[in-house]
């Protein structure tokens, strides 16, 4: 069994609460499915750890730690990472950005998407990990 629902550091509670504001769209049973793909060698690993060399860069400089283990390796943490994509944002759309900044900026401009996603710096296992769509009401 996967071990989730660590407890989370300190400093993403100012996070939880802007997820609250925020419609979240969890991609765990997505992730699960892939791997159990690759498992029983419906898929292979060098399909699943495909990330872009732009993704890689991204996540040695700005990618958040967690304390998962990587699904595939399972010998470095996983980082995450957050692009937001929406119409009132310009130059801003499609930048990758911390979590907290990302779900902020996703609160602050309703009908935009912040996407989360996991990659793992040594193998290049990268997955959709959150989407959280900014509501009419959810700023404020
Ligand atoms: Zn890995």
């Amino acid at each position: 069994m996967a071990g989730t629902g660590a407890a989370r550091r300190g400093r993403t509670r100012l996070v939880g609460a802007t997820r609250r504001a925020l419609g979240v769209v969890d991609y765990t049973l997505a992730k699960r499915a892939l791997l159990r793909d690759a498992r029983i060698g419906l898929r292979s690993v060098t399909e699943l750890c495909d990330a872009h060399p732009e993704l890689m860069r991204a996540a040695r400089h700005v990618g958040e730690e967690t304390r998962s283990d990587c699904p595939v390796c399972g010998r470095e943490k996983l980082v995450l990472l957050a692009y937001v994509y929406g119409d009132t944002l310009k130059r801003e759309n499609g930048r990758v950005w911390s979590i907290a900044t990302a779900l902020r900026m996703a609160a602050a401009h309703p009908g935009s998407c912040c996407y989360v996603v996991e990659v793992c710096r040594r193998c290049s296992w990268n997955h959709l990990r959150e989407a959280y769509s900014a509501r009419r009401a959810a700023a404020g």
